[in-house]
């Protein structure tokens, strides 16, 4: 590991919970792997990785806060789903407090939690790592998604959009505009 990425690693082992914190190793390593496969940047997915819940370093209250001291601007969805706020949140720390100035690893950060149609390998690698990290408590569809993952990530980005889209109304919660929209689209790409 880069002397970068081990500065990091140690600030975050301090900051995040401790089962945050193996998640976020999880995403790592996941990331990378990811990378070797499909020819990606394996130091990106793996700063990407490292960095994706950085924003998650304290409560969901206080990530909305810190986006009005910023001045970062979130959607009505965001505002109502705050679990989707650290990953804009974290986009911004990424830059500002790590020092990543990559815009490709700042996007893979924002976009990690909906998606977006049309994404860059780097944020589908992070995406989906996010998803079928080891740590992942076992949920419907995860271990179809793993087996494919490495042979066709687009259709392993399709079914955990869908997964996801499902799970939330299944549970009578909102489902964030842009999740739906990666679904659609990659719904329509494989
Ligand atoms: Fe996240
Ligand atoms: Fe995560």
């Amino acid at each position: 590991m880069t002397e970068e990425l081990e500065q990091i690693r140690k600030r975050l082992s301090k900051l995040l919970k401790k089962e945050r914190y193996e998640h976020t190793l999880g995403v790592m390593y996941t990331a990378a792997s990811l990378a070797m496969c499909y020819g990606a940047d394996m130091q990106k997915a793996l700063t990407a990785g490292l960095l994706h819940d950085c924003g998650k370093f304290c409560p969901a209250k206080e990530q909305i806060e810190m986006c009005r001291t910023i001045g970062i601007k979130l959607t009505e969805s965001e505002l109502q789903m705050p679990a989707l706020v650290h990953a804009k949140l974290g986009a911004c720390l990424a830059q500002y407090d790590y020092g990543i100035r990559d815009q490709e690893i700042l996007d893979a950060i924002t976009y990690h939690t909906t998606g977006r149609p049309d994404m860059t390998l780097l944020e589908k690698i992070i995406y989906i790592a996010d998803y079928i990290e080891p740590n992942r408590k076992e949920i419907p569809g995860l271990q179809e998604i793993r087996g494919i993952v490495f042979r066709d990530i687009d259709q392993a980005v399709c079914l955990s959009a869908g997964s996801t889209v499902r799970y939330l109304e299944n549970g009578g919660k909102a489902v964030d505009p842009m999740t739906v929209k990666t679904y659609n689209f990659y719904k329509k790409e494989v």
